[in-house]
C-alpha cells in the first residue's frame, strides 16, 4: 500500500515538473513599462526616506539590463508645482527647469500634458517643451493661438494625438504593435489652452489606428472616475497608466487595468506584458515598487539633481530660510494639501496657516488667506522641513493686519465661501460659519463694528477670484498696518516664517 502511494506521488511529482517545464519553455515576448506620475521634486522627500529620481534611474537601468524593450512613461504633471522651480538662477525663475533637466537624464521616454502643465504662461511651457528629450503625446488637447486650435509642437512638429511602438513578437516577421493616447483633465482653463472631450477624443483616435495596431494602451491625467468611465467606454484598452490622484491604485474595469502610482515617485508602477508565441497578449503582470533608502541612487543623476538643489536653496538661503532643517516630524500623521481638499473644505493644514497668522499678528480676531496660496498638491508625512513649508507656499507674502467694518468682512467671507473650487476659496482661523450665520469668537459678526483681521497680502491685490472688489482703498478699510520689511523680527514679512515659528511652538 505504502509503495503504491510513493509511486503515484512520484508519477504525480514528474507530471508537475513537465507540466511546469512546458510553461517555461513555452516562447514569450515580455515589455516592461515604467510608470510615474504627478511628480514635482527631484530630491528624495521626508527627510531622505522617500522619492528621488537618482533612485528611479537606478531602478530603470536595471530594468532596462533585462529587457531592452523597456519604456518610461510619466503620466502628467511635472513642469509645476515645485518650489525649486520658484527660485530664480541665470537671472530667471527656474519654473520646470529643473525636472526637465532631470527627467532628460533618467531617460523618459513619453508624457502627456497633466493640469499643472499648464501652471506658466505659454511662453514658459513652449520653453519646457523644447527643452524637453523625451515624447509628448495628446490625444484631447490643443494649443489655442490667433483664435484657432492647433497642436502643441516641439520644434515646429506637431505633438501626435497617438504613438505606436513596434517591438519584435515570437512570430518571425511580426511585429507586435502597441497603440498609445495620450489624455488630459481639463481642470485649468489657460487662454491658450483648448480640451476636446476624453471619450470622444479617444475613440476617434482608436478609431483611426486600430486596423494598424494590436493593442492600445493610455496615459491619461483624468481623475480615477473618468479613467473608469474611459475602460468602459473604450474596452479596447488594456492598460490606463494614469495620474492626478497622488495616491496609488489598481482597478480594473472589465478587462482594462487601471493604475496611478503615488507622486513625487514614492512609488513607481512597473508593467510586465507578456505576449505568447502567437503574440497575443496573455498578462500583464503590475508591480508597485518603494523607491526609498534601500534604493542606490544613480551617482550621475543624483549630481544633477545635487547642482540644481544647490541652485535653488541658494535663492532661499538670501532670503532668510534654511531648507533642510526640520522643523517638525508629525510621523505617520498627515496633513493634507491636495488642491482637492484645500480648495474645496476647511482643512487641517488651512487652519494651521491660518493659525501661524494669527498667532504673529497682535491684537488680531482673527486670521484668513485663498487656498490657492497652498501650492503642494502633495500630502504630507513624516519629517517636514523648511524646504517643505516653501512647498506649501511657494509664493510666501505678507501679513497685513486690517482694520475693517463687520459688513466687509461678511462679504469677504461669503465671497470665499461661493469660491469653492478655486484658488479664491479662503482658509480661515478664528471665524466659524453657524446656522446664525458667520461667527468671530463665538459672536455673530456685527455689520458696524471693526474688526482686526490678518490677511494674505495677496487678497487685497483684487486680483482674486471674484475679490475685485478687495483692494487697499476699499471704503470698508479703517487702516492697513503693514510689517516693516528691514525688521527681520517681525514674522509677517513672509507667512512662511510664521507657520514655521508655528510649528517651533508645537515641538516646545
Ligand atoms: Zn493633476
Amino acid at each position: 500500500m505504502k509503495k503504491i502511494k510513493e509511486a503515484m506521488l512520484r508519477r504525480s511529482l514528474v507530471f508537475l515538473f513537465l507540466f511546469f517545464s512546458f510553461i517555461t519553455c513555452a516562447q514569450t515576448t515580455e515589455v516592461v513599462f515604467i510608470q510615474m506620475n504627478d511628480v514635482y521634486e527631484i530630491a528624495p522627500l521626508e527627510g531622505g526616506k522617500f522619492g528621488g529620481l537618482a533612485r528611479v534611474k537606478t531602478v530603470i537601468d536595471s530594468i532596462q539590463a533585462l529587457n531592452p524593450y523597456t519604456y518610461v512613461f510619466l503620466s502628467g504633471d511635472f513642469i509645476s508645482p515645485s518650489a525649486l522651480g520658484t527660485s530664480q538662477y541665470e537671472g530667471k525663475r527656474i519654473n520646470g527647469r529643473q525636472m526637465v533637466d532631470v527627467m532628460n537624464a533618467i531617460g523618459v521616454n513619453y508624457v502627456t500634458f497633466g493640469n499643472h502643465e499648464f501652471d506658466y504662461k505659454y511662453e514658459v511651457l513652449q520653453d519646457r517643451i523644447d527643452q524637453s528629450q523625451f515624447e509628448w503625446v495628446s490625444s484631447n488637447v490643443l494649443k489655442v493661438s490667433d483664435g484657432k486650435s492647433t497642436a502643441f509642437e516641439k520644434s515646429g512638429v506637431k505633438f501626435p494625438e497617438h504613438k505606436i511602438l513596434r517591438f519584435p513578437g515570437y512570430l518571425k516577421n511580426h511585429n507586435i504593435k502597441l497603440g498609445m493616447i495620450g489624455l488630459c483633465i481639463d481642470a485649468n482653463n489657460q487662454p491658450y489652452v483648448s480640451y476636446e472631450d476624453y471619450y470622444q477624443s479617444a475613440k476617434r483616435v482608436y478609431g483611426s489606428i486600430k486596423d494598424s495596431i494590436d493593442y492600445l494602451i493610455g496615459i491619461t491625467h483624468l481623475s480615477i472616475d473618468e479613467d473608469k468611465k474611459l475602460a468602459s467606454e473604450l474596452p479596447e484598452l488594456s492598460l490606463i497608466m494614469g495620474g492626478h490622484e497622488h495616491v496609488n491604485m489598481y482597478h480594473k474595469v472589465g478587462n482594462t487595468i487601471i493604475t496611478k502610482a503615488d507622486a513625487n515617485v514614492r512609488t513607481i508602477y512597473v508593467h510586465t506584458l507578456v505576449f505568447d508565441d502567437q503574440n497575443k497578449l496573455r498578462d500583464i503582470k503590475s508591480k508597485l515598487i518603494s523607491i526609498d533608502g534601500s534604493v542606490k541612487e544613480d551617482p550621475k543623476v543624483k549630481d544633477l539633481v545635487d547642482e540644481w538643489t544647490t541652485r535653488a536653496f541658494k535663492g532661499f538661503i538670501d532670503k532668510g530660510f534654511d531648507p533642510l532643517v526640520m522643523v517638525y516630524d508629525i510621523k505617520n500623521d498627515t496633513l493634507d494639501g491636495r488642491e482637492e481638499t484645500v480648495r474645496y473644505s476647511e482643512c487641517a493644514l488651512g487652519y494651521l496657516i491660518a493659525n501661524s497668522m494669527f498667532d504673529v499678528s497682535p491684537g488680531a480676531d482673527l486670521a484668513l488667506f485663498n487656498s490657492g496660496a497652498i501650492r503642494i498638491d502633495d500630502v504630507l508625512t513624516g519629517e517636514i522641513t523648511q524646504y517643505d513649508i516653501i512647498r506649501v507656499l511657494p509664493f510666501g507674502g505678507k501679513i497685513y493686519q486690517v482694520e475693517l467694518y463687520g459688513s466687509l468682512l461678511k462679504q469677504i467671507l461669503e465671497t470665499g465661501w461661493n469660491n469653492k473650487g478655486n484658488g479664491g476659496f479662503l482658509q480661515f482661523y478664528g471665524v466659524e460659519y453657524t446656522v446664525q450665520g458667520w461667527k468671530v469668537k463665538n459672536q455673530p459678526i456685527d455689520e458696524d463694528k471693526i474688526y482686526n483681521a490678518a490677511i494674505a497680502d495677496y487678497l487685497l491685490t483684487g486680483m482674486e477670484q471674484n475679490f475685485g472688489y478687495l483692494t487697499k482703498d476699499n471704503p470698508g478699510i479703517i487702516k492697513i498696518t503693514e510689517p516693516d520689511p528691514s525688521n527681520k523680527a517681525d514674522l509677517r514679512n513672509d507667512i512662511r516664517f510664521a507657520v514655521i515659528e508655528y510649528f517651533k511652538k508645537w515641538k516646545r
